[in-house]
């Protein structure tokens, strides 16, 4: 008879060969210190780049004096309950009003995590007679959104970016469609940083009558002029019909917010579950929250901040021959020649132990397998010496390990 937990002993799962091994170095290593470009691991200081600051708001002292002297009146724990019952505050609706305002829609709603955000507006406005679209490189969260919502068991996939996939996908549903249809896409793609052709997107929606939802984790407070994510930056916000945004990279809180049309909005505050039935967002992120939106609409160069460092760490990377793929945000995959991760393991160790630089390396299942990169987050809270030191640091290291940089990657789906 097989036991439940007998798959629990062997290698097998997410991570697997690292949780046998009680990884802590590439898989959950300690840090110590605020976040921020500077941090402590291993007890020596390191340059860090895998952490999504990306206007520098963690070690942003109004921020922090608004969060403690919300804490100091509101405790931990105000307000109790679901925003349905006992949870609901003048605050969180001003946010919300606020939010919308900002992301130029109608209304607004506040989630206590991104991916409870994702997951609970797709499943409310998706029934059993829609149709999900959704690009296949969505991120976790939108996958489980779609699973949870009733039309799991109807969702497309499309080829990432392709307009001809999404546009062959959507003539297929049409042809037997008894309910409505959403297209789901990131803005910014979190993992490769390369942009949504939202444009190209909405004409489709359009054209086919379907619903747009974008998941703008990584845009939100990153793009457009204003900050206000992948649709300004494309000139198409107005006509995204649900736009995601996380709190928990930009705005350095957690979070999240939906906005859109008043009588969607609505439906989702009455249905997503992940709403119902979840305590309300504290006051202490309320608070914080509103500080830092005051801080991402006022104060545009620390966005020009961000791309200035974003530049300089990019044009480094390609000059030394490293493949950046086809990012345009300031999230920089270095892809790992070959995908080869142990390899990939070698670079990762070479640069924390010798140069002090930390990168993060990303596998399957965060991105297609045969994909092996790091991940670096330039932000606006990192010096040009810091960059300069990374670089050296790549190139040594891409020198002592003979990196054949000309070989590429067997997938970059
Ligand atoms: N969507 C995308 C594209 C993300 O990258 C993330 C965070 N990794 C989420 C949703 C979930 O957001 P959160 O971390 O706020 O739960």
């Amino acid at each position: 008879m097989t036991d439940l937990f007998d798959k629990c002993k062997g290698d097998g799962g997410y991570f697997g060969s690292l949780r046998v091994r009680g990884d802590r170095y590439f898989n959950q290593p300690v840090l110590e210190g605020t976040p921020g470009p500077r941090m402590k691991f291993g007890g020596k200081e390191v340059v860090m780049w895998a952490i999504n600051n990306y206007i520098g708001l963690c070690d942003n002292p109004e921020v922090r004096r608004t969060a403690v002297e919300s804490v100091t009146e509101y405790g931990t724990f105000t307000p109790m309950g679901s925003r349905m019952l006992t949870g609901n505050t003048e605050k969180h609706i001003e946010l919300e009003r606020r939010l919308a305002a900002f992301l130029r829609k109608p209304a607004s709603i506040l989630f206590n995590y991104g991916y409870l955000g994702v997951v609970g507006t797709i499943a409310a406005v998706v029934g059993p007679e829609d149709q999900i679209l959704m690009d296949k490189l969505a991120h976790a969260s939108i996958v489980d959104g779609t699973i949870l919502a009733s039309a799991g068991r109807r969702f497309r996939p499309f080829k990432h970016n392709d307009l001809n996939s999404l546009e062959s996908q959507l003539k297929a549903a049409n042809r037997d469609r008894k309910g409505g249809l959403l297209i789901v896409t990131e803005g910014v793609y979190g993992m490769r940083g390369d942009l949504a052709d939202l444009p190209g997107i909405c004409d489709l929606k359009e054209r086919y009558g379907a619903r747009l939802l974008i998941d703008d984790a990584h845009g939100f407070g990153v793009m457009g002029a204003g900050g206000r994510g992948t649709g300004e930056h494309f000139g198409v916000q107005e006509r995204i019909d649900l736009y995601f945004g996380t709190f928990a990279k930009a705005f350095a809180a957690i979070g999240g917010v939906t906005a859109g049309e008043s009588a969607p909005i609505e439906y989702i505050r009455y249905n997503a579950r992940t709403n119902v039935f979840a305590k309300s967002l504290p006051m202490i992120y309320v608070d914080a929250l509103t500080t830092s939106l005051d801080i991402i609409e006022s104060r545009p160069e620390l966005r020009e901040r961000m791309w200035t460092i974003a530049r300089r760490l990019q044009n480094g990377l390609v000059e030394l021959g490293f493949d950046i793929g086809d990012t345009a945000s300031p999230i920089t995959p270095v892809y790992v020649p070959a995908g080869d991760e142990n390899v990939a393991m070698q670079m990762i160790r070479m640069l924390r132990e010798e140069h002090g630089v930390f990168v993060s390396g990303v596998t399957y299942p965060v991105v297609p397998r045969g994909t092996v990169m790091f991940r670096m987050i330039p932000t606006a809270s990192h010096t040009e010496e810091d960059v300069d030191i990374t670089l050296n640091a790549f190139r040594a290291m891409r020198d002592t390990m003979k990196i054949d940089t000309a070989a590429r990657p067997t997938v970059v789906a």
